[in-house]
């Protein structure tokens, strides 16, 4: 027990589970992981809260309900090697750490992948693999990927990440306009490609050379 473990349950309860997330490993992982310590602290008290919270460098640490659906979706067993493109806090890459076999995980900005490495040291999480670069053209030495989270949105589905998805893979990502966009689940079976989509969500730009590119609307 430690002294946000109580907000912790109540934010898995009241946020995740009332919302329909069943995901037992999900959910545990949910439990597990202290969310205050991927903030800095004179933004600890909003760590709980039912909503995105900016973080350093602009960037957020997402909702935590999206962070639960979006890794239900990618309906991991243990044994996955998975790409998160889009590294941020590192709160999502420690989700992943304790529900796959080994995460990659990549952020195009340099210092807060550092600071993200730092914290799940921290954490003692030793599966985390981090990169710095643009993750819209995914990670091609270490591809394929059982599993592929995207956590920016994307104008498109890059193709360059697709290609990175093994057979059986499934890739989760918000695509559509910078102001919403649409969670889209793509699992691959053979060469074909299923696509569903699980309703809206609002990220931040992927930004990158198959993402937005700044003069793109
Ligand atoms: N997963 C993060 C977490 O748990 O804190 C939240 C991610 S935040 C919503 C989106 C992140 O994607 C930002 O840190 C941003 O810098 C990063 N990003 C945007 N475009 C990117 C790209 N092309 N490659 C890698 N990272 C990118």
């Amino acid at each position: 027990m430690d002294s946000h473990s109580a907000e912790r349950e109540r934010m898995v309860e009241t946020q995740i589970v009332a919302r329909g997330i069943r995901d037992a490993r999900v959910l545990s992982a949910m439990r597990t992981v202290p969310r205050e310590r991927f903030l800095p602290p004179d933004r600890h008290s909003l760590a709980y809260a039912d909503r995105a919270v900016e973080a350093a460098g602009a960037q957020t640490i997402s909702q935590p309900y999206m962070v639960a659906r979006m890794t239900e979706c990618l309906a991991l067993a243990g044994t996955e090697r998975v790409l998160e493109v889009g590294t941020g806090t590192g709160y999502q890459a420690t989700i992943l750490s304790l529900l796959a076999r080994e995460v990659f995980t990549i952020e195009r900005i340099p210092d807060l992948s550092e600071a993200a490495r730092t914290r799940l040291a921290a954490l003692g999480r030793a599966n985390a693999h981090f990169f710095t670069g643009d993750g819209s053209v995914g990670l091609p030495p270490h591809a394929p990927f059982d599993r592929i989270l995207v956590t920016a949105g994307a104008p498109r589905v890059p193709g360059a990440i697709l290609s990175q998805l093994a057979d059986g893979g499934r890739l989760v990502i918000p695509v559509g306009p910078r102001e919403e966009q649409d969670l889209e689940v793509h699992a691959r079976e053979g060469a074909a490609i299923r696509v569903t989509r699980m309703g809206p969500c609002r990220f931040v730009p992927l930004v990158g050379e198959q993402g937005w590119r700044g003069t793109e609307t």
